[in-house]
């Protein structure tokens, strides 16, 4: 039997890599994409063969969707020359990026590109690939815990992941008939480089996840990467239309 392919935006670095190496681990193959960080999605690449798995990692900008039709036609030219598939399994619309500013403070600039990555990126491209998703596949809508919790300076930001959300839901009634899952997996704080790598970097910022989370620690990219994984293995199987907390009980 042929293996499990999974396309994973935002790979190159932090949650998207460690889905990556963990799916890799478990005999998925890989399609990756990076924006800009060529060396960093030459690492994934080496560290996926190390692990004996297959990958290939594609350039794309999430947040121009113009490009998308573009991407998809990569996409199939990969499947195809590469796999040996016309189809692929999973998707993860991981690939994202911060913007801190109170609500008085947020400008036209950040939330256009926050709606334009986040938003408008997700749910265009997961339109434009559904053609290529296999019957019985699942996609995976990266959200953020803070959907649920509200401290100042995430306002549009957290807009965003709250409408992937709700679109997450409606796409899992679409596409049932087809036997494919979504849901959307949100992360507490994780130390990767995002926003400016506070939270892996910022000691008062990691003390302060740390102390209200129930598991008394900030997230690791490890812990997303696994929970991804499990997701897409055969205990995910019967589990659709949710928003499914990683965060190690941040403010429970
Ligand atoms: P990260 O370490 O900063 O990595 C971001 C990844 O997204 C990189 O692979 C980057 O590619 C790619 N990327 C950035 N802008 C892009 C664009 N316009 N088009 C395509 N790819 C782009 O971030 P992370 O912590 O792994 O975050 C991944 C996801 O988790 C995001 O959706 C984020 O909102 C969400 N999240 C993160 C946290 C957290 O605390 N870290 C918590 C909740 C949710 P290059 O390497 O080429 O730049």
């Amino acid at each position: 039997m042929s293996n499990k392919i999974a396309i994973i935006t935002g790979a190159s670095r932090g949650l998207g890599k460690s889905a990556a190496l963990h799916l890799a681990a478990q005999g998925v193959d890989i399609i990756g994409t990076y924006h800009s960080n060529v060396a960093e999605a030459q690492n994934v690449i080496a560290e996926i063969e190390a692990l004996g798995g297959r990958v290939k990692m594609l350039q794309l900008d999430v947040g121009d969707s113009s490009r998308f039709e573009g991407f998809v036609g990569q996409v199939a030219a990969v499947l195809s020359a590469f796999f040996k598939a016309d189809r692929f399994d999973f998707l993860v619309n991981n690939a994202g990026v911060a913007a801190r500013a109170s609500f008085a403070e947020t400008t036209e600039a950040q939330f256009d590109q926050l709606v334009n990555v986040h938003l408008k990126g997700s749910f265009f491209l997961t339109q434009k690939l559904l053609p290529l998703i296999a019957d019985g596949g699942r996609i995976i809508n990266i959200s953020s815990g803070l959907t649920r919790f509200s401290p100042v300076g995430y306002v549009a930001y957290a807009a965003m992941k709250g409408a992937v959300e709700v679109w997450t839901r409606y796409l899992a009634n679409e596409l049932g008939p087809r036997g494919i899952n979504v849901n959307s997996l949100a992360p507490g704080a994780i130390a990767t480089d995002f926003g400016g790598g506070t939270v892996r970097d910022n000691p008062d910022v990691n003390a302060w996840v740390a102390a209200n989370t129930a598991l008394g620690r900030a997230g690791q990219p490890d812990d997303i990467g696994a929970a991804v994984a499990m997701l897409l293995g055969d205990g995910g199987k019967w589990i659709t239309a949710q928003r499914i907390e990683a965060s190690g009980g941040m403010f429970v």
